[in-house]
């Protein structure tokens, strides 16, 4: 690899390396003016990963491809100033997807030295690539769809084959477990300081994005009736965790059943770092009955048996089904009755 795959692969060890032996100390990256366009690009990439997602830049020279490496460690500076583990999550994500993009159009020897700097040893031939079974799982268990789950693939003597596209979609989530794993960084105050600027109007956006969902999409709806295990999926939701698929399934049955519309809760899983709006809503379209069957969410057992019951309180004890705890409360507040009552 050369500076200008390190300039769209800015997380592997070769790149590291590559920064290490330019000719500048680390703390004029920060404070000269000869590095202030790359300040402002590392302001950018933690700006787009709040918003709609890493832009692909093009490189025409060695200068352009280096201020692109080198606004890498400033993001990650910016953000663990920041320090919010929701924006960790939905940096790292933004780094991966935007990785993704070149990680499939790399060459063999390309895709084999990037596997290699991760520890994963591939075999690569025209079409496939085969790597052990134990990668395997410690990289597509946070993929939900079936099939991704290793019964659904084919192995052999505990090596897996995939496509070079499915590949590049375990290299994607290797990428983004390391750069999640390896933030905060351990920033001087001083440093943080001098990058006041840029961190106003990243925490300024950030506030913007958590405040996006709530209160808008729940007009025509009670949030303050949702049982305790529909908040806690919530605030799980919108704090970018990716929900185990009965949850996912559970909550936006329930939101379907009181009226939320598919557009509404769209909205809601965009906030998810790992959000994929085609399967998002292709699953939203399932549960509200698009193939002639319309869910109803589950009943209290059915959430506790699949280990999804959350927080009970009082009024929990009174109802079996979580709509019914909606519906109760809502007549409660409606009364102005105490809710123990
Ligand atoms: S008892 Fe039912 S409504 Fe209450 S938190 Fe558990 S699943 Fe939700």
């Amino acid at each position: 690899m050369d500076v200008f795959d390190f300039a769209s692969l800015p997380f592997v060890n070769g790149a590291v390396k590559y920064v290490e032996g330019l000719d500048f100390k680390l703390d004029e990256l920060f404070s000269e003016r000869a590095f202030e366009q790359v300040r402002e690009r590392g302001k950018g990439r933690v700006l787009s990963a709040i918003g709609e997602g890493l832009t692909k830049e093009v490189f025409s020279d060695r200068v352009s491809a280096e201020k692109e490496l080198l606004s890498y460690p400033v993001a990650r500076i910016l953000v663990s100033c920041i320090n919010d583990s929701y924006l960790i999550r939905r940096y790292a994500l933004a780094e991966a997807k935007s990785a993704y993009e070149k990680v499939k159009g790399l060459t063999d020897d390309g895709l084999k030295e990037l596997a290699l700097d991760f520890n994963i040893e591939p075999e690569i031939n025209e079409r496939q690539v085969i790597i052990h079974f134990t990668d395997y799982i410690s990289y597509a268990n946070v993929i939900h769809e079936p099939k991704w789950k290793l019964i659904n693939r084919n192995m052999e003597h505990g090596r897996v084959t995939l496509t070079k596209e499915d590949f590049s979609r375990i290299m994607e989530e290797a990428v983004r477990k390391r750069i999640e794993s390896s933030l905060p960084l351990v920033v001087p105050p001083e440093i943080c300081a001098s990058l006041e600027n840029y961190l106003v109007e990243i925490r300024n956006n950030l506030v913007a994005r958590k405040s996006e969902f709530s209160i808008e999409e729940f007009k025509e709806i009670m949030p303050d009736c949702f049982p305790p295990c529909m908040v806690h999926a919530l605030s799980n939701a919108q704090a970018g965790v990716n929900l185990p698929h009965s949850m996912r399934f559970a909550l936006t049955s329930f939101l379907l059943n009181i009226g939320m519309n598919t557009e509404g809760i769209m909205e809601l899983f965009k906030v998810s770092p790992d959000f994929d709006e085609e399967r998002t809503r292709y699953q939203v379209m399932h549960i509200h009955g698009a193939t002639g069957t319309t869910y109803t969410s589950p009943s209290c057992a059915t959430m506790t048996t699949y280990g999804n019951c959350f927080g009970k309180d009082v009024l929990c004890g009174r109802i079996s089904h979580p709509l019914n705890y909606y519906r109760k409360k809502a007549w409660i507040l409606k009364k102005g009755k105490p809710v123990g009552n």
